[in-house]
């Protein structure tokens, strides 16, 4: 298997340092970083630890008050440096090469250390300016971290709520696609009608009809609650 690039492991960090929803860092059990890393970038946690201890050699990362990592401010201006690029990249797949939404998350992981930072700006002016990619998630990493508080996991919600769809999680390609199957893309008003976390059962309204999701889906659409 190709090894993750180093802006790829900072993305990672970045989602588990700003997190929301699922990317929140579990409190019980205390799993390592590199365990966390390890799962999400789908590799060994012999690699993620490697790699870790590179990134702290190389002065991105640091470790906490309980060993955990912390971004370093060098850190977390690349990593945000690689966030924005990949959603700006998402869009060049999208409005300009006419991959589908679910499509563009892969492409642009693929794509990521292809185009200079001169080259994205560029992208970026060429296609606009855009304010968020394709799944919803804001190109601007302060809107992000300050929408962050606004918003929940559709899993967090109270049955009979109604919800804006927002953001949806990406690095899960399969549920990408499902979610774009089933219609729950952002901008989607739904309601939540049951909400069972105990046996991970949801059900929604949307779009006139009632659907099941189950618990991975719910976690994964990040809504506004009305
Ligand atoms: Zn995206």
């Amino acid at each position: 298997m190709a090894g993750h690039s180093v802006d790829e492991y900072l993305e990672t960090i970045y989602f588990l340092a700003f997190p929301i929803g699922e990317y929140r860092p579990t409190t019980t059990g205390t799993p390592t970083l590199s365990a966390r890393v390890a799962e999400m970038l789908g590799v060994s946690r012999a690699s993620a630890g490697e790699m870790l201890k590179r990134l702290e050699r190389d002065g991105l990362v640091e470790r906490g008050e309980h060993k955990e990592a912390i971004l370093t401010a060098t850190g977390r201006e690349r990593a945000e440096r690689a966030v924005r690029k990949h959603r700006i990249i998402e869009r060049l797949l999208t409005d300009f090469m006419g991959y589908t939404a679910a499509e563009a998350h892969v492409h642009a992981d693929e794509l990521g250390d292809t185009f200079t930072d001169d080259m994205v700006e560029r992208i970026a002016a060429r296609l606009g300016h855009p304010d968020r990619c394709p799944h919803g998630w804001p190109v601007d990493t302060d809107v992000e971290q300050a929408e962050n508080r606004e918003l929940e996991p559709l899993s967090a919600l109270r049955a009979g709520t109604g919800a804006t769809i927002v953001r949806l999680a990406e690095h899960d390609g399969e549920l990408l696609h499902w979610f774009y199957d089933e219609g729950l893309v952002p901008g989607t008003a739904i309601e939540l009608t049951a909400a069972e976390p105990a046996a991970g059962q949801f059900r929604v309204r949307v779009d006139g009809g009632e659907k099941a999701i189950g618990e991975k889906a719910a976690a994964g659409l990040f809504v506004r609650p009305a």
